[in-house]
């Protein structure tokens, strides 16, 4: 099987751009693929974040993804703050990275823009932290969203730098294509993200998801009941394509285009839709936040499992580099 590695950040609530770029996907390909996942607490303090907050953040990340189906028999999920051979092997790797590479990664330019007043060395160096996160295991693919390819080609870039100077170590990790949309935000914008405010939760309370359906952006020239619309430029419609079946879609699009079906009502029907998908989840949410030793148990056993793996390539790489006095 070949061995697949990802990531997500603990920002404090699992949404449905997560859920539909990525953790969906982590579930459908746990059984194809040796497949380590990671809470990826380290590129999270990147930004500004509430310390005391963190712990519960993580935790309820862990939980919130074993809640949508990932099985730790198949797979191994961990803290990466947990194995500090991350952060040894980002730090080799930052002494084959240029300063010139870092610099045009387009993720770094839009950050800095969105924490103008907290641009650190960590956010500059975030792309070799995610080699070495992949690298560290070897893993040979990489489900990624376009956003991160840039990322993904800089990884292999290192992989190639690191054997052509110290022998051949690492493979170049190449991309899963699995189906990995990004989902944009209610308010329109170019990605659902929490700190932008404009996300669904997995686990959203049902008053809160309608109020917020209700006030999320769609066609804007739908400036009347009887105008007709275009689903195709429309979010809302969009989300139903993941979560409405392909009749009640097709029936949607052309209702749409006749004013046959108004904002609001669509909205509803998208609510319903995702109040029915997620109620399963939510209820195996509910029930393993009322068992957190379960959950820690089985961050525990990743990281022992992960640890083997770590130790077998940092004592390779210290040797390579004539580090193993
Ligand atoms: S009817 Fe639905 S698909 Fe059409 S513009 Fe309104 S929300 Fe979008």
């Amino acid at each position: 099987m070949e061995r697949v590695f990802s990531g997500i950040q603990p920002t404090g609530v699992l949404h449905l751009g997560n859920y539909l770029g990525a953790v969906r996907n982590w579930v459908a390909i746990q059984s194809d693929y040796e497949c380590i996942y990671c809470v990826v607490d380290l590129h999270a303090v990147t930004q500004s974040y509430d310390v005391a907050a963190m712990p519960g953040r993580i935790l309820e990340l862990a939980t919130g993804l074993l809640a949508c189906g990932l099985d730790a028999t198949q797979v191994r999920l961990f803290v990466q703050s947990s194995l500090p051979q991350h952060a040894e092997l980002a730090w080799v790797f930052t002494c084959v990275t240029s300063m010139g590479e870092l610099g045009r990664q387009t993720q770094f330019k839009s950050k800095s823009e969105q924490q103008a007043d907290n641009i650190n060395v960590g956010l500059f160096a975030y792309p070799v932290l995610q080699a070495a996160d992949i690298l560290l295991y070897k893993a040979s693919r990489v489900p990624v969203g376009e956003d991160q390819e840039q990322h993904l080609e800089l990884s292999r870039e290192i992989a190639r730098r690191f054997n052509a100077r110290f022998g051949a170590t690492f493979p170049e990790p190449r991309t899963l294509f699995t189906s990995t949309p990004r989902i944009r935000g209610l308010d329109g914008a170019a990605k659902m993200s929490k700190s932008l405010g404009n996300h669904i939760a997995v686990d959203e309370d049902e008053a809160v998801l309608r109020r917020k359906l209700a006030s999320a952006v769609t066609d804007p020239a739908r400036q009347k009941r009887a105008d007709p619309g275009h689903p195709e430029i429309c979010n809302i419609y969009s989300l139903h394509k993941f979560f409405s079946d392909s009749g009640s879609c097709q029936e949607i699009e052309s209702a749409c285009r006749t004013a046959a079906i108004g904002c609001v009502d669509c909205k509803k029907r998208l609510g319903d839709q995702l109040l029915a998908h997620f109620a399963p989840i939510r209820e195996r949410w509910r029930t393993l936040r009322e068992r957190p030793d379960e959950v820690r148990d089985v961050l525990r056993q990743g990281q022992r499992q992960c640890q083997q793996l770590a130790d077998a390539t940092m004592a390779e790489v210290r040797a390579k580099m004539g580090l193993n006095w």
